[in-house]
């Protein structure tokens, strides 16, 4: 019988020294001793992406998205190279690839780009070897074979992809926490462990800026079903029961409807209001790939709202130049924000939860600018510099405070 594969991501922060870099090769050598097939992907070095980025920013307040790809694709390079060096002198058989070697086919939108699909024929065969594969995380190539990125924390999308491509058993992303918390620990001291949660939820929780897990990659397993081990790279491998010290993302049976999950948040996000039109506006916005999140059009009159992420928009301020330029007054660029949201299923059955949570900010004396919603998500927009106080009033009433608790 064949031996079953498993997919490990170690995050920047796992990688950040040479000395963490080792302890990681020692948990992949372990592994494979475990009796996997190991495959490793991993990210770039401590805070790499970002020197890159600035140094990209030192040099042109516009950089050149093909060129920024270039330079980002290099941060995951040193770290493959070293791990798998990491991993021979311990007497693992280790071997590394890029993104264009692993057959991680995207498309070519430069910066922020999709994965189309997987050829890991290399990565196969150097299984079959016995050698354990290191994949560099974030990068692949485009048909036209141009190296692309997948955004930011898109190495966590990488692992995935790769898992499913090579039906593995799971995918372990491994982080400096040991899973998917109630909110960010960081952030909200009393943040809890979550046990198991369903894509869904996830996904929610990472588009509204939970970083512990990549949207796109949560997307990913759940279109395949690939179950996801959120775990601390210090702590043990999975056992029989992974959700015991990690968090395991999986199909879930469904929760009591209306139960908050987690509080996520996203800072200094863009909101663009417009009455140019939406058609017109929504093709500009394209046109300088800036991808919108939250999106609020009424049909009879033109005037549009738009919350956007600046996590992977490397020039807003050329964007707001050229917007102007085309819409004059007719676009407003709103900074200063942040997104604060609630997530969990059937959240929205009722206004109670929308309801509570202004209450809340009100209490707080935090004022709201703003409110959006979906059928797992509640997202209060707040002033930046109240991101965090609102998320701890938040969390506190939603999630500590023995509101109906999570099954
Ligand atoms: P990596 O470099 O391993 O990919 P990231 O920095 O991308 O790590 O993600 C891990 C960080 O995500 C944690 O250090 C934590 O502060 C933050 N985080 C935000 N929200 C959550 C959450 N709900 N649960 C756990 N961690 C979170
Ligand atoms: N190194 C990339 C980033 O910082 C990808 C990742 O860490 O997942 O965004
Ligand atoms: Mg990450």
């Amino acid at each position: 019988m064949a031996t079953a594969i498993v997919v490990q991501k170690y995050g920047g922060s796992s990688v950040a020294d040479l000395q963490k870099l080792r302890l990681v090769a020692e948990r992949v050598v372990r592994t494979q001793k475990a009796g996997h097939d190991v495959v490793v992907v991993v990210s770039a070095m401590g805070d790499t992406t970002d020197e890159l980025l600035g140094m990209a920013k030192q040099i042109s307040a516009a950089p050149d998205r093909r060129e920024l790809d270039m330079l980002l694709t290099a941060g995951e390079r040193i770290s493959m190279a070293l791990l798998s060096m990491a991993i021979r002198e311990l007497g693992g058989n280790a071997i590394s690839f890029t993104g264009s070697q692993s057959g991680i086919i995207t498309n070519d939108r430069h910066v922020d780009a999709r994965i189309i699909e997987v050829r890991p024929y290399r990565v196969q065969d150097e299984l079959a070897r016995g050698k354990i594969v290191v994949v560099a995380g974030f990068q692949g190539v485009s048909y036209r074979r141009e190296v692309t990125t997948l955004g930011r924390g898109g190495s966590d999308t990488t692992a995935v992809a790769m898992a499913a491509a090579l039906d593995a058993e799971y995918c372990e992303i491994c982080s400096d926490v040991d899973g998917v918390y109630s909110a960010d620990p960081r952030v909200v001291p009393q943040a809890r462990r979550i046990g198991t949660l369903s894509y869904e939820e996830t996904q929610e929780m990472a588009e509204s800026g939970a970083k512990v897990l990549n949207a796109q990659a949560v997307e990913f397993a759940k279109e395949r079903g690939i179950a996801i081990y959120a775990r601390a790279t210090s702590g043990p491998l999975p056992g029989a029961d992974p959700s015991a010290d990690g968090t395991v993302v999986r199909k879930n049976p469904p929760r009591m409807p209306g139960t908050v999950v987690g509080v996520a948040s996203e800072r200094d996000v863009l909101v663009v209001e417009s009455d140019a039109g939406a058609e017109s506006l929504l093709t500009a916005l394209d046109e300088h790939h800036v991808a919108g999140k939250q999106l609020y059009v009424p049909t009879n009159t033109a005037h549009a709202a738009l919350v956007v992420s600046r996590e992977n928009l490397h020039d807003a301020a050329g964007v707001e130049r050229a917007m102007h330029a085309r819409f004059g007054d007719r676009v407003t660029f709103i900074s200063g924000l942040g997104a604060v949201s609630a997530i969990g299923a059937g959240i929205n059955a009722t206004y109670a939860n929308v309801r509570a949570g202004l209450s809340v900010l009100r209490r707080a004396e935090i004022p709201c600018s703003g409110i959006s919603t979906s059928s797992f998500r509640i997202t209060w927009l707040v002033p930046d510099a109240d991101v965090a106080q609102a998320s701890r009033a938040l969390h506190a009433h939603f999630i500590e405070s023995g509101a109906p608790r999570v099954p």
